[in-house]
Parts: C-alpha cells; sequence; structure tokens
C-alpha cells in the first residue's frame, strides 16, 4: 500500500501511556507521571517528521488491565481513521509492553506501523535511555510499512510476536529468544532483515467489551479472566482449580521443558477444557518450541485432554492470545470447537508479512528490506 501524502512530512501520532519513559522520583521510588508532551520534549525528531501526542494514561505497566490495553486498540483504530497519519509510537513502560505489543497486533490490519518503546532508566536523567529509543522509534514509524505491530528498543527492532523482556535493566531490554531481531535502527537508516509471522488480523472487539480503566461499572460486559499457572517441583493442580474456581474462562499453563506437567495436572486441565475453558500450554523455558514428546502428565497428554501448544509463545503473549480468541465473538468465535480453531491460528501465526517502505522514508531515514 503507498502513503497518501508522499513527499510530505511523516505525520506520527505519539500515544503516551506512561512506564520508565515518563518515571520521576516521588520521595520513596520512581512512578510515571510525566506528560506525553514532557516525554517528547526530551528527544529530538527525526527530519521531516512532525508530531501529535495523545495522552491516554500515565501507569507503569505492571498496573497494566485488559481494560487499559483495550482502550489503547480502539484509540489506535480511532487514529489510523485519519489517513493522513503515517504511524503510530506508543510510550509504553516495559514489564508489560511484550503483552499490549501483541494484542495491538493480533488485532492490527493497517499497512502503517505501530512501534511501541520505553525507556529502562527514568525521565530527565542525564543518561536516560528513553529520548534515544522515543527518536529510534519514531523514525521506524516513519519510514516502514506492512510489519504490523513493532518493539523498538536500544537500536533493535523487534516484531511484537515472540518478544520479550529479557532484561530487567540492561538498555537491550527486549528480544525474542527464539528468532532473530526483526532489523536495526541508527545512523539515519532502517535497517529490515526478516518479516514477521502474522496470522490474519483479529475484527475489533465489541466496543461494549471497552471500559474505562480503573471504572467499575457494574452493567458492563465483564472482560475475560485468563489466568496463568506455572509448574514447577511439587506442582499442585489446586491452583488450576482455584482460576477456574474464581471465574476463568482461560488458562495458560507454563509448564516445565517442551510442555510437561503431571498426571495430576493433566486431569485438572481436562476438567477445566471439559467445563469450556481455552487451555494453552507454555514453558517457563526462555528458547525454543513446544512438542508432544512424554506422556506421564507430559505435552502428549496435555494436548489430548484439550489444550493447545503454544509453538515458541511464551506465557504472557500466550494469554494475550487467549484473551483474544475470547474476545473475538464477532469474529464467529462463540462455539467452542470455533473458539479453539481461531486460538490455533492466534498461536500458530501463519501468515508472512510482505513488506514495503514508505516511499522516501522520513528525510533522514533509508531503509533496506532483506526478505529472511
Ligand atoms: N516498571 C516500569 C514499567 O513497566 C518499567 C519500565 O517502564 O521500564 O512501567
Amino acid at each position: 500500500m503507498m502513503r497518501t501524502n508522499d513527499g510530505g512530512p511523516r505525520r506520527i501520532v505519539v500515544i503516551s501511556t506512561g512506564g520508565t519513559i515518563a518515571s520521576r522520583w516521588q520521595g520513596t521510588g520512581y512512578a510515571a507521571d510525566a506528560s506525553g508532551s514532557d516525554v517528547l520534549a526530551t528527544a529530538p525528531l527525526p527530519e521531516g517528521v512532525t508530531v501529535e501526542v495523545v495522552d491516554l494514561f500515565n501507569v507503569n505497566s505492571s498496573r497494566m488491565t485488559s481494560a487499559h490495553q483495550l482502550a489503547l486498540l480502539r484509540t489506535v483504530h480511532e487514529t489510523f481513521a485519519d489517513p493522513g497519519v503515517d504511524g503510530i509510537v506508543v510510550t509504553h513502560g516495559t514489564d508489560t509492553l511484550e503483552e499490549t505489543a501483541f494484542l495491538l497486533d493480533l488485532h492490527h490490519s493497517d499497512a502503517r506501523p505501530v512501534v511501541l518503546t520505553g525507556a529502562q532508566r527514568p525521565f530527565g536523567t542525564g543518561d536516560g535511555d528513553g529520548p534515544g529509543n522515543l527518536y529510534d522509534a519514531l523514525q521506524v514509524a516513519a519510514s516502514v510499512r506492512e510489519l504490523g505491530v513493532l518493539v523498538v528498543f536500544d537500536g533493535r527492532v523487534h516484531a511484537a510476536r515472540g518478544t520479550v523482556k529479557t532484561q530487567t535493566l540492561a538498555a537491550d531490554a527486549f528480544s525474542d529468544p527464539s528468532a532473530e531481531r526483526l532489523g536495526r535502527v541508527g545512523f539515519s537508516r532502517v535497517d529490515v532483515e526478516r518479516l514477521p509471522e502474522r496470522p490474519a488480523p483479529l475484527s475489533l472487539p465489541d466496543a461494549a467489551l471497552t471500559v474505562t480503566p480503573g471504572a467499575t461499572d457494574p452493567g458492563a460486559t465483564p472482560l475475560p479472566r485468563v489466568d496463568i499457572v506455572t509448574h514447577h517441583a511439587d506442582g499442585d493442580p489446586l491452583f488450576i482449580r482455584a482460576a477456574l474456581a474464581a471465574g476463568a474462562r482461560g488458562i495458560v499453563l507454563e509448564a516445565t521443558g517442551a510442555g510437561n506437567a503431571t498426571p495430576e495436572i493433566t486431569a485438572a486441565v481436562a476438567d477445566a477444557v471439559a467445563q469450556g475453558a481455552l487451555v494453552a500450554v507454555s514453558t517457563r523455558v526462555p528458547a525454543g518450541p513446544l512438542a508432544e514428546i512424554y506422556t506421564g502428565g507430559g505435552a502428549v497428554d496435555l494436548v489430548a485432554a484439550g489444550a493447545l501448544l503454544t509453538g515458541t509463545l511464551r506465557a504472557a503473549q500466550a494469554r494475550i492470545a487467549v484473551l483474544a480468541a475470547l474476545l473475538a465473538e464477532g469474529d464467529g468465535a462463540t462455539d467452542p470447537a470455533r473458539r479453539t480453531a481461531l486460538l490455533r491460528r492466534l498461536l500458530e501465526g501463519p501468515v508472512r508479512a510482505e513488506p514495503a517502505l514508505a516511499t522516501g522514508g522520513s528525510r533522514s531515514a533509508s531503509a533496506v528490506v532483506t526478505r529472511a
């Protein structure tokens, strides 16, 4: 798809949501409180880029909820309703950035990019990484097309799918332990080295499911509860049963190894599936795919009990896939079998994007796309 205003400046909308990039000292610790305009004022703008700021909310992302994420998803779609907008940058805390990025990506059908970024060091400090990350994110947002939702951090460009926070404090906070990064940004260049694999995009969830973050509206449709249960030595099926008792409609089992647990946990999974819950099996191992190898409570039995393996997706993103499948009533997924088929599609992510660059790039950006 070609851009609509070739030759003009690239119009990028920055949606500010908080995180360390907006965090200042509060006397006892840091918390997000700087506005999007304040955050933007710390970064130089790439040549030929104009920016508008939307202050959506201001939280540290360990406090992120599905309500925040759905509000952001809707804001992204509303922003792209304006054909003059060339791309979106979302500033976000790093703690749950991978979850928000993946939810946006699963619903992203636009050629124009959404680029998430943030910082490991706080707002307004001399050694802060926020300004550089924001500059890079703007440059990527002004330069690429058809790559879906991206994470730009420390000069690296990552696909939303599969990318996780792998460093608690170091500047290169994100990577996909099972795949190469998508590309690099720096020295006025955006280099895309491989293409993301993305399933056909979902339609936006029902508007009634978008509730104001933090508000309690007794009449609102409750968002589906999806819990993650981690397996370990002495792992107890009690936690799967407790999740169900709390109303979980989806469960991600973060299993050991290539997707293994115990016969007792497998029995709890079978009960959960029989009660209509979606169950996905990920692993606490950082890299590599899930695989049906073992019986005796292993992935062979978990799959036979009705659980789906998550490929190379780790638990937090697998949870987002389950949530998205549950939200997708508009995609005809109310029937359990169809919903399971949809979840399988979201977990597998089979479609390879066709790349395109915004013609001309940002004034200072050149870009190179190489097929993987
Ligand atoms: N705790 C912060 C957050 O996720 C960390 C960060 O932004 O880097 O909001």
